[in-house]
């Protein structure tokens, strides 16, 4: 990989050797500072073939390359071991009749994942009210293994109940981002029963909305640790509407919720929880005390302190295959499907690099003709600051061909919601969008959402 300097830029670099010609460097330079000497009155500049070759790239080219021994089988079989369960099915269950439709009709969704198959009956089983465990891959479909039993127990209750009946749950999700899309979950499968409503409250959006929703009353209450805390200090509407009704307290990501170090926001938070009386007699088709339900990826570590804290005589229901293996329980594992590849590059060479995978895998999706199929790229960095340089570096890379739409910006046309979006002319179909924790709550939801959605721009 070459990269070029232009005549002109190296011009712009201040003398340092006293020359008049203007120029600085190595031999290279001088080189050419001669040939501009004996064009003496030449005012135009070099042609290309005369562009001077930067040394970024050209010294201590050898790159050591470790050798991946545990290299993937192309030709085995592997079964996903998140996808649906062909031999089983939501009724079996007893998942309520009216959720099993919409489950099929609206989201297209007809056989449970291994996780829902554990956790669904349990939970739906009054007798069995001890608290959970829940052991899970990413991706294995955790979300709707707590939403629907507890969906289901709320739609096979006798009573009438509606909005202003309380809150009956209390999800809690490490990231805004993550509590918007068990909200979204919620939001769709409550399209069956309209009466029920959830509720988000998240850091970045304004207490006083979150407030006025809570006051109308709701029924799930999905959220960020630090937000819910904040209402549960200073909103006296929260603690009446859990009062009575609250039966289930979700931590998601447990193990997550400790790496970022949310261990005392959540003990306060239970502290404050389990202070509210409970009125058992209210609701008696619901289990007599609170139900507590961590989800994990990784079953040791920090997150067992976490357990200590908010499970009392818990199950432990794990859709690892080895579950005495220590490695399994200790890392977060991934499904067995997930193709995973390494590739270890000089620091130099980080950058071209990711680039290059980048382009081959737009390349590959319009080789293969899958022009109507979306892909979709994720690409971690440590921090915010690495998001915003490498935003700018691979949006801005050739201006001749990454023409920024309307000067950066695209508007959405909903709302006065503003991202980044970049587009391209010969290729219009490649956005690039950026997020991290430093862009307001508004631009970070609109993105995600846009990202997760558009299947007209993120191919
Ligand atoms: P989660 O692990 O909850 O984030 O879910 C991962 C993805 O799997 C989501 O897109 C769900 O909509 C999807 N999903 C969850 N359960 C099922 C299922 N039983 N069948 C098909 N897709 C599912």
């Amino acid at each position: 990989i070459e990269t070029f300097e232009s005549h002109q830029s190296k011009k712009q670099k201040p003398n340092h050797n006293n020359n008049p010609s203007g120029f600085v460097g190595n031999r290279k330079t001088k080189d050419l500072d001669n040939k501009i000497s004996r064009d003496k009155g030449q005012t135009t500049l070099p042609q290309a073939s005369e562009q001077i070759v930067t040394s970024l790239f050209s010294s201590s080219r050898e790159i050591e390359t470790s050798v991946n021994t545990n290299a993937h089988d192309e030709t085995a079989v592997v079964n996903p071991s998140n996808a649906p369960l062909a031999g089983d099915n939501f009724e079996s269950f007893g998942t309520h009749p009216t959720l099993v439709t919409h489950l099929e009709e609206k989201m297209r969704i007809s056989k449970p994942t291994s996780i829902q198959k554990l956790v669904v009956p349990h939970l739906m089983s009054n007798l069995n009210d001890n608290d959970l465990f829940i052991h899970a891959q990413t991706g294995s479909g955790k979300t709707l293994a707590f939403l629907l039993p507890v969906l289901s127990t709320l739609l096979n209750m006798k009573e009438r109940i509606d909005r202003t009946s309380g809150a009956f749950s209390l999800i809690i999700a490490p990231t805004r981002e993550l509590a918007s899309q068990i909200y979204q979950v919620c939001l769709t499968l409550t399209q069956c029963c309209h009466y029920l409503v959830p509720c988000l409250l998240i850091g970045g959006e304004r207490k006083k909305s979150e407030k006025a929703r809570l006051r109308k009353g709701c029924n799930f209450i999905i959220g960020t640790p630090g937000r819910i805390l904040d209402h549960l200090q200073n909103t006296k509407v929260i603690r009446e509407q859990l009062a009575a009704s609250l039966r289930y307290v979700i931590l998601d990501e447990g193990d997550k919720l400790m790496e970022l170090g949310f261990e005392e926001t959540l003990t306060d938070i239970l502290k404050i929880i389990h202070e509210i009386p409970l009125n058992p007699k209210k609701f008696p088709s619901l289990p007599s005390r609170i139900i507590h339900v961590l989800c994990s990826a990784t079953t040791t570590g920090s997150v067992t302190k976490l357990g200590n804290v908010a499970l009392k005589n818990y199950r432990l229901l794990s859709n690892c295959k080895n579950k005495k293996d220590k490695s399994a329980s200790d890392l977060s594992v991934a499904p067995d499907q997930l193709k995973q590849m390494v590739t270890i590059v000089p620091p130099k060479l980080r950058l071209v690099t990711l680039g290059g995978i980048l382009s081959d895998i737009t390349k590959k999706v319009q080789a293969e003709d899958k022009k109507d199929e979306t892909t979709r790229t994720m690409v971690f960095l440590s921090c915010s600051d690495s998001v915003e340089f490498h935003f700018e570096a691979f949006t801005n890379m050739d201006s001749a061909c990454r023409k920024l739409v309307a000067d950066s910006v695209k508007q959405l046309t909903r709302g006065s919601t503003v991202f980044p979006c970049f587009d391209n002319e010969s290729d219009p179909n490649v956005v690039f969008y950026k997020l991290h924790g430093s862009l307001s709550q508004q631009m970070r939801s609109a993105t995600l959402k846009h990202f997760a959605t558009n299947n007209d721009a993120t191919k």
